[in-house]
């Protein structure tokens, strides 16, 4: 058994399988861990930097220990770690694991960078609610400059990554810094786009989401969204939306509207 897996219970999933020593007829969680694509090979897989001080130096495994590998993009198997070494370890797949807990919709969501580490906040929670891809693109108004991304876009994918392990979810989303709101507003694909603007109140962000297909989410910045913005996003086909009377904060708005799409079972 994975010691320590179940620990916090952080970093496990539902997925049960063979445990070390036979005797357990007690299920616990296997740990679970995305490593990139390339990591697996021949039946096999290598787990190093990130992955495998998490096994290794946090989780305490050794070899024996069984644990859920995933490819970040829907693929996951049980596996068992065989060579615990300084820095590196190899594991050998057991058995493909069919992805579950896969979200009902793709939603692609827009946000500007956030005070402090309130981007943080709405990458952790709407990769848990399933969001596939995150773009941060910069707001007219918005209070953070991007400063040519520096190292943000390592933290950000290391922020979805745990998220994503944490929740049970076969696929890592994607993470995309824009130097402006028109280059990433060409090449959105989706065929349902809104953004929340807080001075619209005719259309609903739930009628407007009733259909489950794909959609982009946008919302704006602390300071809020201008006309001639709203009007820009317009021409791409973003529909605004209400969130309700109260103007919610630029962090609270994003996770709102991510659980509108996605939380309807
Ligand atoms: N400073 C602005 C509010 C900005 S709120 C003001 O005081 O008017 C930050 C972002 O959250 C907005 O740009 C919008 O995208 C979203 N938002 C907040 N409340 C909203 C609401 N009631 N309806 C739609 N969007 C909302």
């Amino acid at each position: 058994m994975a010691r320590g897996a179940g620990g916090k219970g952080v970093n496990s999933a539902r997925a049960s399988g063979a445990s070390r020593g036979g005797g357990g007829s007690t299920e616990r969680p296997l740990a679970r861990m995305f490593l990139h694509p390339e990591a697996f090979r021949d039946g096999g897989a290598v787990l190093d930097g990130q992955a495998f001080h998490h096994a290794v130096r946090v989780l305490r495994m050794a070899a024996g220990d069984t644990l859920l590998l995933l490819d970040g993009s829907g693929r996951g198997w049980t596996a068992r770690l065989e060579r615990v070494m300084r820095s590196e370890a190899t594991a050998t797949l057991l058995h493909e694991v069919p992805e579950d807990a896969s979200p009902g919709r793709e939603v692609h969501l827009a946000i500007p960078l956030l005070k402090g580490d309130r981007t943080e906040l709405v990458l952790q929670k709407c990769t848990e609610l399933g969001v596939s891809e995150f773009h941060i693109y910069p707001a007219e108004r918005s209070v953070v400059r991007m400063d040519g991304g520096g190292g943000k876009r390592e933290r950000f994918v290391a922020v979805c990554r745990s998220a994503a392990e944490q929740c049970g979810a076969f696929r890592m989303p994607e993470v995309r810094l824009w130097d402006s709101a028109r280059a990433f507003l060409e090449q959105v694909r989706t065929p349902g786009r809104l953004i929340a603007w807080e001075e619209e109140s005719a259309l609903s962000a739930r009628d407007a989401l009733g259909g489950g297909e794909p959609c982009t989410l946008a919302t704006g910045p602390e300071g809020g969204l201008t006309r001639e913005e709203v009007d820009v996003w317009a021409g791409y086909g973003f529909r605004p939306v209400s969130l309700g009377r109260r103007i919610l904060r630029a962090e609270t708005a994003p996770i709102a509207l991510c659980a509108l799409a996605l939380c309807a079972l």
